[in-house]
């Protein structure tokens, strides 16, 4: 699996923590059914809002890059988000990207134009389909107007070299890479000629990931190249586009110091994840009293299940299972994971009422459903 990581110029915001999280929750559910997985995340450090902000603050764009990698790897970890085996750094990678244009450009599906490298969108017929556009609304939607482009479609694969640093020397010139052809040089050196789940938020859709399939297609031949596409999304808060313009700009960091984590996952997995999500300060505390009630009745089951220590049974009673079954049909269900929630709530209810018939394996369940989800109330004990 591998989703679009963060460009790293500035704090990372709740709707990046929203985000991740999803794929965590994914992650977590693939990984108890029994799949083998390797999910990565690269790192866009790569790019003009770097290079800006930078230049803004008088430090170099590796440093500035590494600072807010750093801390965007620290508040992941401090959400319980584990599950991420590698972030990887678009700049580690520019002689494959290289290689790449230069193979797009070989197999006539890039062209170079002044300095520049475009790819040509016209040898890929099925660009736009991942975001059901038809060639002629594709031509209506003029992203970056350029006279050097032959098709306005096309997008660009290297630029050259505007004068501001950094550049990098290559074959077509000084210059730096596009943003798309960074991910898919850090996906197909590390994940092979093809792969499962490719993840983003939903504005990724277009142009990001329409041309990152246009390029690792058109390189490797295989189609699909990506089998599933899952996208969140978006975050609002308090019904407007997040943005520190309007002044409801909240970073993780302060979410996690008002919140703590679990608590915040909570709040965040109760919309699926395909759903704009509206962001109330006031309804995140409601989530409290939740926390509470689970670590309470954990702490209840481990010392009633230590004293019972009949194990073994391959379901626990039926009053306990049905909750059981209908978090696990839920999270089956495109990763329903509001649903999941809600029966694991009715689940801890249950137990809490009455506590007669509760076992180890009733405590192993309830304790393999909260780390799917990503809680860990022994830690809160
Ligand atoms: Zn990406």
């Amino acid at each position: 699996m591998f989703v679009c990581g963060p460009t790293v110029y500035d704090s990372v915001h709740l709707g990046h923590a929203r985000t991740y999280l999803v794929y965590d929750i994914l992650a977590r559910y693939l990984k108890f059914k029994g799949f083998a997985l390797q999910f990565i995340v690269n790192i866009t450090d790569l790019d003009d809002k770097v290079f800006e902000r930078a230049e803004e603050e008088g430090v170099e764009y590796k440093a500035l890059a590494e600072r807010y990698t750093q801390e965007f790897i620290k508040c992941l970890k401090s959400l319980n988000i584990t599950s991420i085996d590698a972030f990887l750094k678009a700049s580690k990678y520019i002689g494959e990207i290289e290689h790449q244009i230069e193979q797009l450009i070989e197999k006539g599906h890039a062209y170079q134009a002044d300095g520049d490298v475009y790819f040509n969108t016209s040898s890929f017929p099925d660009y736009g389909k991942l975001s059901h556009q038809t060639p002629a609304e594709l031509k209506l939607r003029r992203l970056d107007p350029d006279p050097k482009k032959r098709d306005q479609r096309d997008f660009q694969l290297w630029r050259s070299w505007s004068g501001r640093p950094p550049s990098f020397q290559s074959k077509f010139g000084q210059g730096r890479p596009g943003w798309h052809i960074e991910d898919t040089a850090i996906s197909i050196s590390t994940l092979g000629s093809g792969y499962d789940i490719h993840g983003g938020a939903i504005e990724l859709v277009f142009p990001h990931h329409e041309a990152e399939i246009a390029q690792a297609e058109s390189l490797t031949g295989r189609k699909p190249f990506v089998k599933y596409w899952v996208h969140t999304g978006l975050l609002v808060v308090d019904g407007e586009k997040m943005s520190k313009s309007f002044g409801n700009f909240v970073t993780l960091k302060d979410a996690l110091e008002t919140y703590g984590s679990d608590v915040l996952r909570l709040y965040l997995l109760s919309r699926h994840y395909s759903e704009t999500f509206d962001f109330k300060m006031s309804d995140v505390k409601s989530f409290e009293k939740e926390i509470t009630l689970i670590r309470r009745t954990v702490s209840r089951l481990k010392r009633l299940a230590e004293s019972n220590e009949e194990e073994g049974n391959l379901r626990v009673e039926a009053r306990f299972q049905r909750h059981v079954d209908s978090f696990f049909s839920a999270m089956d269900d495109d990763l329903d994971t509001p649903k999941a929630f809600d029966a694991l709530m009715l689940l801890i209810k249950e137990v809490n009422n009455d506590m007669t018939g509760v076992d180890q394996d009733l405590l192993n369940t309830v304790l393999t459903m909260l780390s799917i989800i990503g809680l860990e109330p022994s830690s809160g004990d």
